[in-house]
């Protein structure tokens, strides 16, 4: 059976253009970054190129990019760093409800250590008000994280406003931008975050690669302890290929941004119409915000999500019920919860995130799949015959 795949937030495949520059790099770029011989400066040259490509991609100055394993550790990093780095026994993080699990779960760490934390609400519409970051605002406040884009709903934040906020404030902010980095434009500096984490695999790059944007002078603890890597930010022998890797797939999402996002932004669009005309009691949560092209996530009232996700993967179709990383949990989205969808909605709820290799028949066979096993599903519903 053909597979596919509208699961691109959870992650990506390599591409053929990255995999032609990560074997290589694997084979021969085998050295240490911080070997004097050859091939160890064989292999510093590889990542300082490959830190200027990110650096691109990032709009920021290569010095201010550091290599390590993912998001979820540049998140870690620019949370507890900031945090350890700052003097004073009381401090205070803001952060917002519908951040990712990587940064959710951090703060709930820095509480355990007794940091206090305010998470933010978040509206109907799956964006955070910055005037309620405002309000959140106290004399201990060290840092505010918030997401550029969520990966459930691809809602894109108002990071330049927050900034605005911070800067006035005197409180540094980090964005975790690994649903955004590769999909929309990006310029660290004209969004004014004093860190902002991407991951490789969720632009065509290994697993096991991302980046940390600091902005040059912030006060950062090291939360690995090593050797002096990475001007000292994170220790461990480098990743030179999945380094060169990110670099290549930062340059090439750059290289073709405007199109591809315009590409993939209108077969989200047909996707959505085609399943709201298809199936009743369907609707788009988050549509009313700006998104990211290639994120839809829609609701089938009397559905369960996971049922679903089971039926179309059946179909040979990959989509999912919330984050990957809840999939297997009873509990609904907290995304979804946060933005004020009932418990039901919100368990009758699926993302698909378009990427790369998708087109227009795909997503036509996908809308008859969708409708088809709606339509089986709320068959065999009672809960859903009875209101329909
Ligand atoms: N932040 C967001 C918004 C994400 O979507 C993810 C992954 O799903 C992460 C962080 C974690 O990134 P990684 O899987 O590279 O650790």
């Amino acid at each position: 059976m053909t597979r596919y795949y509208f699961d691109h937030n959870a992650t990506t495949p390599v591409s053929a253009a990255v995999l032609e520059v990560l074997v290589p790099a694997l084979l021969e770029v085998y050295g240490n970054a911080s070997s004097i011989h050859r091939d160890g400066q064989i292999a510093r040259q590889r990542l300082e190129q490959a830190r200027r490509q990110t650096a691109n991609l990032l709009a920021c100055d290569p010095k201010e990019v550091v290599f390590l394993s993912g998001g979820t550790e540049a998140d870690n990093l620019a949370i507890f760093g900031v945090v350890r780095a700052h003097p004073g026994a009381r401090k205070h993080v803001i952060t917002s409800a519908i951040e990712h699990p990587a940064v959710l779960n951090s703060c709930r760490e820095l509480e355990r250590e007794g940091v206090e934390v305010t998470y933010v609400r978040v509206g109907s519409d799956g964006v955070v008000d910055p005037a309620e970051i405002r309000r959140a605002l106290r004399p201990q406040t060290v840092l505010i994280s918030v997401m550029h884009a969520n990966n459930e709903l691809g809602t894109i934040q108002p990071i330049e406003d927050i900034s605005r906020i911070a800067r006035d404030a005197g409180v540094l902010l980090h964005a975790d931008g690994v649903q955004a980095a590769g999909k929309i434009p990006l310029d660290v500096k004209a969004l004014g975050v004093d860190l902002y984490s991407m991951s490789g695999h969720k632009l065509y790059a290994p697993k096991g690669i991302g980046a940390l944007y600091v902005k040059s002078g912030t006060q950062l603890r090291p939360i690995q302890f090593g050797g002096r890597h990475e001007r000292e930010r994170r220790p461990g022998t480098e990743n030179v290929p999945g380094a060169v890797s990110l670099g290549f797939a930062a340059e090439a999402s750059a290289s073709d941004l405007a199109q591809e996002s315009a590409r993939v932004a209108s077969l989200r669009d047909r996707l959505e119409r085609g399943i709201l005309e298809r199936v009743p009691a369907s609707g788009v949560n988050g549509s009313a915000a700006q998104r990211t092209p290639n994120t839809a996530n829609i609701f089938f009232d009397g559905l369960e999500g996971e049922a679903m996700v089971i039926s179309l993967d059946l179909k040979g179709f990959a989509v999912s019920s919330g984050a990957a990383c809840s999939s297997g949990a009873v509990e609904p989205s907290h995304v979804l919860l946060a933005i004020g969808l009932p418990r039901e909605r919100a368990r009758a709820s699926l993302r698909f995130s378009l990427g790369r290799s998708n087109t227009e028949e795909q997503v036509d066979a996908l809308i008859d799949a969708v409708a088809e096993s709606a339509a089986q599903l709320r068959h065999l519903s009672p809960t859903y015959s009875t209101r329909a």
